[in-house]
């Protein structure tokens, strides 16, 4: 039987971690943070649970190590950063889309598949959440005959992920300051992606989209509909950790991803705007010259110098159902 997962996507610093957050705390979903990175992060360089501990030495992560692959091992992540390399690209995502398998992909996936299945048994819970973000990596797990895929899309203005990508950041894990970019670049990644997930939705798989000032503007009602669309159980009522502006987070055992994941207690669901102080004139110009089709299409108007409403009609999308198809 194939394992449910819920993989959470869209260009970083666009509000992924804090979906999969809100995700992680209703009954019967567990969280696991950006797996592509547990390879390299987790397993190779130590680096820290949500919950605090090394990767290594999380009671959580031990187990499913021990119950995917018998335990984790540099061996085990070369090799599946090996097969990352070979299959895991956006340059390979037409590819992908036409069905032209590469070899090495069924490989790839059987390993996220194996830490899925192994997660959701040993959390006792039938949901896991990915929130890996890149669209190369759901289409690489769309193939997958043991995965049970939902992509859940979240897009933000591009001209605050573009201040966002330009801001200094300090990782916790090591202090190291996380990676920046500048406007044009970020505007570049924004495009490519959010066009990947419309064609992965077009090839048939579920992709539900999710405005982040949607999610912040009502929390309550974006979940619960999301929820519904996911099929998963409890609906509403699953959402007794949200309270007025505020959202109660447990300590979750994710294995990568932004800082907030350490996050553990109250925390604040206000939207960050700072884009509209800091963001130059001239990189407003250049990201919306570059952006302006698809930000009409998600709803955020060109010359908008005020917070964008909420959309009027529904912020969903469902394209097809997925149609996982192993590649051979
Ligand atoms: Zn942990």
């Amino acid at each position: 039987m194939a394992v449910r997962v819920v993989f959470v996507g869209g260009l970083g610093r666009s509000g992924t971690t804090l979906l999969e957050r809100l995700l992680g705390e209703v009954p019967g979903v567990v969280p696991l943070g950006e797996v592509v990175h547990l390879w390299e992060r987790g397993v190779n360089a130590h680096e820290p649970c949500g919950c605090g501990e090394p990767f290594t030495a999380c009671p959580f992560w031990r187990r499913v190590g021990i119950r995917a692959f018998g335990g984790w091992s540099p061996g085990l992540a070369d090799r599946v950063l090996t097969l990352r390399r070979r299959v895991d690209r956006t340059r390979h995502i037409p590819a992908l889309a036409a069905r032209r398998c590469r070899v090495g992909l069924s490989g790839y996936t059987r390993a996220y598949s194996r830490v899925y299945e192994a997660a959701s048994q040993i959390a006792a819970c039938p949901v896991v959440v990915d929130s890996s973000k890149h669209a190369s990596l759901a289409f690489c797990l769309s193939t997958s005959p043991v995965v049970d895929l939902s992509v859940v899309h979240v897009v933000r203005d591009p001209r605050a992920v573009a201040h966002s990508w330009r801001r200094r950041v300090s990782r916790p894990e090591n202090g190291a300051h996380m990676t920046r970019w500048r406007p044009w670049r970020t505007t570049l990644h924004w495009v490519v992606q959010n066009l990947a997930f419309e064609l992965l939705a077009r090839r048939g798989a579920t992709v539900i989209r999710v405005r982040y000032e949607d999610l912040l503007a009502d929390p309550h009602t974006v979940l619960s509909t999301l929820l519904a669309r996911l099929g998963l159980a409890g609906g509403g009522g699953a959402l007794t950790f949200l309270r007025p502006g505020l959202a109660e987070l447990s300590v979750a055992h994710t294995c990568a991803g932004n800082p907030m994941r350490f996050t553990a207690g109250p925390l604040a669901l206000s939207r960050d705007d700072s884009w509209r102080e800091h963001l130059s004139f001239w990189h407003r110009w250049l990201v919306t010259a570059l952006t302006w089709p698809l930000m009409l299409q998600y709803g955020y108007g060109v010359r908008d110098r005020q917070a964008p409403e909420a959309t009027s009609s529904s912020p969903w999308l469902t394209a097809g159902v997925a149609t996982a198809q192993e590649c051979r």
